[in-house]
């Protein structure tokens, strides 16, 4: 892969002239308008790319081949961070995203009530999972199509959009139908047909990292979205297996400014799997946050002794509350509103 950096007053038809040149050739073109310069990525083997001679083409300023295994996703492809915007929120803005809600969709009255209070505490976003990826078959499996026909009445009566997760590709297209993002949970990470699958849509997705996969891997996962022509991609930290049992996972803080240095793409950190029990939760997401998260997804749920899926991970409504108020507090300190 290489990316065209066109001259900074580089005319529209400089730019067409490119394009159809490397389509001519056969390849994929990327195209990307920063703030100063438009670039074009280019992906294809090099040697043939060599015969097209772009650098000669009009209004081209330097062609220059990315080293990194990942292209799209790489900072070199794009300088400025990529911004997505789902209802009226941001992510890889100056704001941080706060996303809430149960694990799973249980019943219409307990996602309606927790949408309407995590809401009503400062969320922008409502999380829940109709698809569940269980350890044991046996154990809760989610609502399926039942539990997004309940979210989307969530986000008809808070106005909140929705995340939640599709975890084969033949589901994609029911779940892009009720989601706002689509979810891909840490255990599909590598999934690459589904990946494939969420890449031909034009919706946001959450990638979440899996749980023993290295951020290279995460970013190569990320590639096969964008590759397929889906640019809004969103990471998710939500931490990795490691020799140490005392919580559910270990949260890798500095997965947050690693990212921010190799992707623009946007990170946002999710507290509940990675610590696996409410008492971490509030220190884990103010850390997270102060690294330069771009938002949180954490898990509420209106009663969470009775949760059929992750409870003891599961903050009360008025602990979420209180802990949006600790988060305004840091988002500040660190120049981020939420
Ligand atoms: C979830 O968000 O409900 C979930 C299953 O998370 P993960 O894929 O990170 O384990
Ligand atoms: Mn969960």
């Amino acid at each position: 892969m290489m990316i065209v950096v066109m001259r900074t007053r580089a005319t529209m038809k400089e730019v067409a002239e490119v394009i159809k040149v490397i389509e001519k050739n056969g390849f994929k073109p990327h195209l990307s308008k920063g703030e100063e310069k438009t670039i074009i990525g280019v992906v294809g083997d090099e040697r043939r790319l060599e015969s097209a001679r772009l650098e000669v083409l009009p209004g081209v300023e330097k062609v220059i081949p990315i080293l990194r295994p990942f292209k799209l996703a790489s900072r070199e492809f794009r300088k400025d961070n990529t911004q997505i915007r789902v209802g009226d929120v941001t992510f890889g803005s100056q704001q941080v995203v706060l996303m809430a809600g149960p694990c799973a969709v249980e019943t219409r009255e307990q996602t309606l009530e927790c949408a309407k209070r995590v809401k009503a505490a400062g969320a922008r976003v409502l999380r829940g999972g109709a698809f569940k990826p269980r350890t044991s078959p046996y154990a809760f499996q989610g609502l399926g199509e039942e539990g997004l026909e309940i979210l989307s009445e969530a986000r008809e009566i808070t106005g909140l959009p929705i995340v939640t997760e599709v975890m084969s590709p033949v589901d994609v297209p029911l779940v892009a139908k009720h989601a706002d993002i689509l979810q891909i949970g840490a255990r599909n990470m590598q999934n690459f047909s589904l990946l494939e699958e969420v890449g031909r849509l034009s919706k946001p997705i959450l990638l979440k990292r899996g749980m023993s996969s290295t951020l290279e891997e995460l970013l190569m996962a990320a590639e096969y979205i964008l590759s397929n022509g889906n640019y809004n991609v969103i990471l998710c930290e939500r931490g990795i297996r490691t020799f140490e049992p005392y919580t559910r996972n270990t949260l890798d803080i500095t997965a947050v400014p690693v990212l921010r240095e190799l992707t623009h793409l946007p990170v946002v950190v999710d507290p509940s799997h990675a610590t696996g029990r409410r008492t971490l939760i509030p220190p884990v997401t103010l850390a997270a946050i102060a690294a330069g998260a771009d938002g949180i997804i954490v898990e509420v749920h209106p009663h969470p002794e009775k949760a059929l899926c992750d409870g003891p991970q599961a903050l009360t409504p008025d602990d979420f509350k209180k802990l949006v108020s600790d988060i305004r507090l840091v988002a500040a300190a660190v120049g981020r509103r939420c």
